[in-house]
């Protein structure tokens, strides 16, 4: 079988195929425009986790801080933040690869087939080669399906190395959301810790559109200097990202043979923006799908009931009927953080799930509700 991109996606089906017994090809876009860029993936679990020996850190405590600058550090107990590097993640996998055909190709069409599928590619010299497979899984990204509400989360971080002992490695600030809020939607600083004097500092919105390269500058500047107060620091390095957070429901058949997984295949949650935890679930159902001889059909890793749950709060924040900075920080605090963790990773009971929306603005979230279900029966009977 082919496996299509080398990214968070494509390396977790990957590393879980190579027990089984049955030819891999694993198709990454060399550097160049195709190619994704190095990310920074957390996720949380309970316990000991497959990527544990990558990790770059790891906490028990979180802290989320209200627009006041009140604030609440948790345990996280019984499960930990972990944070992975894209680079370390890559060597990882790639080390225990051993059976399996690594390529660097630019792959520019997958065709279906009645008995086989095929993949065509441009090698790094620029040649085109062709693979003929069972089952191919690919991981490209694809524009986001139409969708009745599209937000993006959007960010740009900085690593930063301060001058003075600014930062507790021992909690990382899951949401601080003392920037200036945007009309619609939220923004939020966001700190993992990885020393006392270094930190991956980010500036996030969940809003319509990205930011310019300069906004995004002065949201970080005006975080770090005015907000955090931080010491003078150098930037070592930089991160961003746009990722849609969308009500579009997603396929992930695009033929008998052919599938796709990851961000493109409706992993990522979209009232949180997180899908390394879904491309878990997800690859883990296509490995056990082939272990038992049936046909690897990706789930999309999130429940119904949580994608309708999402979908209502995304339109909520984007009508601005829920101020968005005072949401999350009713959430966190009347909530223990283990459960909306739990919740955020769809792991939740129903009865937990209804206790947690109880503890939300009722009025405008019931109203959001009345509008999400008549625009669905309008949809369904036209
Ligand atoms: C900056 C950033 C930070 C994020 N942080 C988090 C986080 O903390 N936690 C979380 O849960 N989620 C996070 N996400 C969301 C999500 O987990 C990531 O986007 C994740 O990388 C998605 O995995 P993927 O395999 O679907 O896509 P990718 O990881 O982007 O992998 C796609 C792969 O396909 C390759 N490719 C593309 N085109 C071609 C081609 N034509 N031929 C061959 N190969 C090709 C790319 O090089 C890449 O390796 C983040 C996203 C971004 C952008």
């Amino acid at each position: 079988m082919v496996v299509v991109g080398g990214g968070a996606a494509g390396l977790s089906l990957t590393h879980r195929l190579r027990h089984l017994n049955v030819s891999v090809a694993l198709l990454e876009a060399p550097p160049g425009p195709a190619r994704s860029p190095e990310r920074t993936w957390c996720y949380w679990e309970e316990g000991p986790g497959r990527w544990d020996a990558a990790l770059t850190a790891r906490w028990d405590r979180l802290r989320v801080l209200g627009p006041d600058g009140r604030g609440r550090t948790a345990p996280t107990a019984p499960l930990t933040y972990k944070m992975l590097r894209s680079t370390d993640f890559d060597a990882y996998v790639r080390a225990g690869l051993g059976g399996v055909e690594q390529v660097e190709a630019t792959v520019t069409g997958v065709t279906d087939g009645a008995r086989r599928a095929t993949v065509r590619a441009l090698d790094a010299s620029g040649a085109e080669v062709t693979y003929a497979a069972r089952w191919v899984f690919d991981s490209r990204p694809v524009p986001p399906p139409p969708a009745r509400t599209a937000l993006l989360q959007h960010f740009r971080g900085w690593f930063v190395r301060t001058s003075a002992p600014d930062f507790d490695p021992s909690r990382a600030t899951l949401m601080d959301l003392r920037p200036p809020q945007p009309p619609g939607g939220v923004a939020f600083g966001y700190i993992l810790p990885l020393s006392r004097h270094e930190a991956l500092v980010e500036y996030t919105e969940f809003t319509r559109a990205p930011l310019t390269s300069g906004q995004y500058d002065a949201a970080l500047h005006d975080y770090t200097k005015n907000v955090l107060r931080l010491s003078p620091f150098e930037v070592t390095s930089v991160e961003q990202g746009a990722i849609p957070m969308t009500d579009a429901r997603h396929t992930t058949a695009t033929g008998h043979r052919t599938f796709r997984i990851g961000a493109a295949a409706g992993a990522v949650r979209p009232a949180t923006g997180y899908a390394f935890s879904g491309i878990q679930r997800q690859t883990a159902a296509v490995a056990h799908l082939l272990a038992t001889g049936r046909r690897p059909l990706p789930p999309v890793p999130h429940r119904p009931r949580h994608l309708t749950m999402d979908a209502i709060l995304l339109r909520a924040l984007d009508t601005a009927r829920v101020p968005g900075a005072a949401f999350f920080t009713t959430l966190f605090r009347r909530n223990p953080l283990p459960k909306v963790l739990a919740f955020l990773d769809g792991t939740t009971t129903f009865p937990t799930e209804l206790r947690l929306g109880l503890s939300t603005p009722l009025l405008p979230m019931t109203l959001t509700t009345t509008d999400h279900t008549t625009a669905r029966l309008r949809r369904g009977r036209g």
